[in-house]
């Protein structure tokens, strides 16, 4: 059981909505930290650990920064990513580049700026040496080993049905060219399962790629210098869900790393990780107030926000825990439909959820929304994204992205002046 207990008060919200109106996504900066000087200590017997945060999960330069300041990198899959990484003083090997289906410009920054290239299919060897005018001598390439992902006969993925990375013959057939290209060193890299809630995942995944390094060094000769485990690790979503121990984690990796890596004589890879969901997802909230209630055939509660502030229970049907703030022990003994505002009947936070009798005015705070959360909003139906707000540990509150207006959602339009009215808002 992890009791979800909000970290702020409907006092302190309060306070915020008066300069910030609701809806906001609040960071904790606290917890951020405290988590990226876990994740170090847990892989601290890996002498090249390094962290790269997964940046699609929330693209902010102030919250990279934060990271980078903990000693992470960052794990880009776009031009912007990589601008936005660059932005905050990020260098060379401390961004990793993760893309697929890349485009030209994309593969030419990446280049440009020395970064580690993840590649994810043969052709993109090709592509890269077309693109970039040549290679780096550092490269990492994206295995998919296909089938099902299983941990002790229980299907946690399905690696066949995705998209990425290359099966074990085209990696081999990767390296060997790689290597008459003049590549030097080289990692491996696959994504396996997503939002994965056990402490076996990355030990498990760890075990097939530290077995499959060895065959390539021995095979093709190659000298590896990484493993990245990227992302996957999940977190407790449901307060009855186990969270994820860390510890217990790299414990687990280090274990797999002496058994395998070790007697091969290859105790000096580095293990790199590019987690988005653990190191993030928990210190964010998107806080919303209850605007209206309907009483239908269900009882509706209306919030300010909607599913494009926060897409994923829309989408995933994901559960996201909804606390209302100052009821934080009130019994829960009324149920609702927590719903937005967008002409789509799946924009509901919550269904049929037991909750304390919710007051206009109130403001709920949606737990667990700092990854995958703010980056995935969008415009429809002319909603405008919210502002991003930082709670730093002296208790103090940042601005750390303002709330769009409608002047940036008619800014597209800049180009034209056959509708004045549009540059008034
Ligand atoms: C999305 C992604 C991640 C982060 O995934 P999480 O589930 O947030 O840990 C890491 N690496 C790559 C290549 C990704 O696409």
């Amino acid at each position: 059981m992890s009791k979800k207990v909000p970290y702020v008060s409907r006092e302190t919200v309060a306070e915020i909505a008066k300069t910030y109106p609701t809806p906001f996504y609040l960071y904790d900066e606290k917890g951020i930290r405290n988590t990226a000087r876990l994740v170090n200590q847990a892989f601290r017997w890996n002498k090249g650990f390094k962290e790269y945060f997964a940046v699609k999960a929330t693209p902010n330069p102030y919250l990279l920064q934060m990271l980078k300041e903990e000693g992470c990198g960052a794990d880009c899959s776009s031009l912007t990513e990589l601008e936005m990484s660059d932005a905050v003083g990020l260098k060379g090997h401390e961004i990793m580049f993760s893309s697929n289906e890349t485009p030209v410009e994309d593969m030419q920054l990446a280049s440009k700026l020395g970064v580690i290239i993840n590649l994810d299919d043969i052709t993109h060897i090709g592509f890269l040496e077309q693109v970039a005018g040549g290679f780096p001598e550092t490269i990492c390439c994206r295995f998919n080993p296909g089938g099902h992902f299983a941990i002790a006969n229980s299907i946690m993925d399905n690696p066949g049905d995705a998209k990425y990375g290359m099966t074990r013959d085209q990696i081999e057939e990767a390296y060997r060219i790689l290597i008459r290209k003049g590549v030097k060193h080289f990692g491996i890299h696959a994504f396996l399962a997503s939002n994965t809630v056990t402490n076996e995942y990355y030990p498990e995944l760890a075990r097939q790629l530290f077995e499959l390094a060895v065959e390539l060094h021995r095979s093709t000769g190659a000298d590896i210098r990484f493993v990245n485990l990227s992302g996957g690790v999940g977190i407790a979503y449901r307060p009855e869900q186990k969270e994820n121990d860390i510890l217990a984690i790299g414990e687990g990796v280090r274990k797999v790393y002496e058994e395998v890596l070790v007697p091969a004589g290859m105790g000096d890879v580095a293990i790199f990780t590019e987690m988005g969901r653990f190191m993030l997802a928990p210190y964010g909230a998107l806080i919303t107030k209850a605007v209206h209630e309907k009483h239908i055939y269900k009882e509706y509660i209306g919030v300010d926000a909607c599913a494009a502030n926060l897409m994923r229970p829309c989408m995933y049907g994901a559960y996201h825990h909804i606390t209302v703030l100052g009821k934080e022990d009130a019994p829960c003994t009324y149920k609702y439909d927590v719903v937005g505002g967008l002409c789509e009947n799946s924009d509901k936070f919550a269904i049929d959820r037991m909750l304390p009798k919710i007051d206009k005015g109130d403001y709920l705070f949606i737990h667990d929304a700092g990854a995958h959360g703010f980056s995935m909003g969008y415009n429809y139906n002319g909603k405008l994204r919210s502002a991003e707000l930082l709670l730093r540990e002296d208790g103090s509150v940042k601005l750390i992205r303002r709330a769009e207006t409608p002047r940036d959602y008619f800014a597209t339009f800049d180009f034209t002046d056959d509708f004045p009215k549009l540059k008034q808002y």
